[in-house]
């Protein structure tokens, strides 16, 4: 049985804005679901309504096998993680943690080791004797997680709990948050813009856009197949690139015509792609399926094309092309061996196999 159930969720605030429209999906017992999305899209909404501090519209939201829509936030056996911590400045470490569960009346032997036991989980024990204002950030983070773990709670919430952070230490809390998860076997629901936060911690992510979910699956399948236009962009970075043109047929071979080159497309996309022939679709692909012709042994002539470079981003490891076709320019990810120069003609080749295709007014996915 799911640990927390939306079903057919919505909110409304007064002044008639929509944030959260129609949302239904199930997070499975100690799976870790990703809610990601642009500003304004819902996230934080949604997870508001599952911790109880905002009220639904319509719609039934489920925590183990209650429905807990009229149940207040203390009783909904849920803990919530916020992006600017919380900690009350006056308590210790050691007394932020240990008051959530003074207050619900625990022994002291029982609080004082489940302090401990997360000051371990979380490597804070020689903290616990000072106050917020003497911890780094990243500090004050593990203790605003620490005063969660203390309450053994059903379901953990976790509302942007990172971007506070500097990049670096972002990076190093995101991989704790993924041990925690892993160490304690504990159902987690994590809000982010961050796509590669989502990507890099997510059971699955649901995607989210203007209040809708656009796609619930796990991160691979939310790569490689995005259901429409948006997710494949908000889905990867550096975004996927998107070419406007034509299906066209020659000799019973299909062809994407930009206006200012042609590739052609793979046969097991005919079936998908017959009935577009002479119609404009929107072709995607990744940084990383435009390969420099250089380093593609036998690459086929038809899916060469000749491009300017107009930037050149080095990584370390790898560079960023960003390639001007004449009509839209696409960031190409390559090797960092390429020696690719500024206002130089390049020669790319497409992984055809890996190309998208969506519909142009609907931007849903054609293939
Ligand atoms: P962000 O990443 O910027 O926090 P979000 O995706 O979490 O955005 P929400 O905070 O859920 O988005 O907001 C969704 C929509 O609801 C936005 O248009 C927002 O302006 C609106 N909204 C949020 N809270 C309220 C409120 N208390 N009253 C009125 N409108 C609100």
């Amino acid at each position: 049985m799911a640990q927390v159930s939306l079903k057919n969720v919505s909110k409304v605030f007064p002044g008639g804005v929509t944030a959260v429209d129609d949302v239904s999906f199930d997070v499975e017992n100690k799976e870790f679901v990703v809610l990601v999305g642009p500003s304004g899209c819902g996230k934080s909404t949604t997870l508001r309504l599952v911790a109880g501090l905002e009220t639904t519209t319509a719609g039934e939201i489920v925590i183990g096998n209650r429905k807990v829509n009229s149940i207040p936030p203390k009783d909904r056996d849920i803990a919530m993680v916020f992006q600017n911590y919380a900690l009350y400045p006056h308590m210790t470490v050691y007394e932020n943690m240990a008051f959530g569960l003074q207050l619900k009346k625990y022994p002291k032997e029982e609080i004082d080791s489940r302090v401990k036991e997360a000051a371990a989980i979380l490597g804070v024990e020689q903290l616990l004797k000072r106050r917020p204002s003497e911890l780094s950030g990243g500090q004050r983070q593990r203790v605003a997680v620490g005063r969660v773990i203390v309450r053994k709670p059903m379901v953990f919430l976790f509302d942007e709990p990172l971007s506070n952070l500097d990049a670096k230490l972002r990076v190093m809390m995101r991989t704790e948050i993924h041990r925690l998860h892993i160490k304690l076997q504990a159902t987690m629901i994590y809000v982010t813009h961050d796509q590669t936060e989502a990507m890099t911690l997510g059971d699955r992510i649901v995607v989210m856009k203007d209040g809708i979910i656009h796609q619930i699956d796990t991160p691979t399948n939310v790569y490689n197949r995005p259901v429409n236009k948006f997710v494949a962009s908000f889905i990867g970075a550096p975004p996927m690139n998107f070419m406007e043109g034509r299906i066209i047929k020659k000799e019973d071979k299909l062809y994407f015509d930009e206006g200012h080159f042609r590739v052609r497309i793979v046969e097991d996309m005919y079936d998908a792609l017959l009935d577009r022939v002479d119609t404009r679709v929107t072709m995607g692909v990744r940084s990383e399926d435009i390969h420099d012709k250089l380093f593609v042994s036998e690459a086929p002539p038809e899916n060469i094309v000749t491009m300017v470079c107009e930037v050149v981003e080095y990584l370390g490891s790898e560079v960023y092309l960003h390639l001007n076709t004449g009509k839209h320019i696409l960031i190409a990810r390559v090797s960092g061996d390429a020696d690719s120069q500024i206002n130089q003609d390049i020669d790319v080749v497409f992984d055809m196999s890996k190309i998208h295709f969506f519909d142009k007014a609907t931007e849903k996915t054609i293939i």
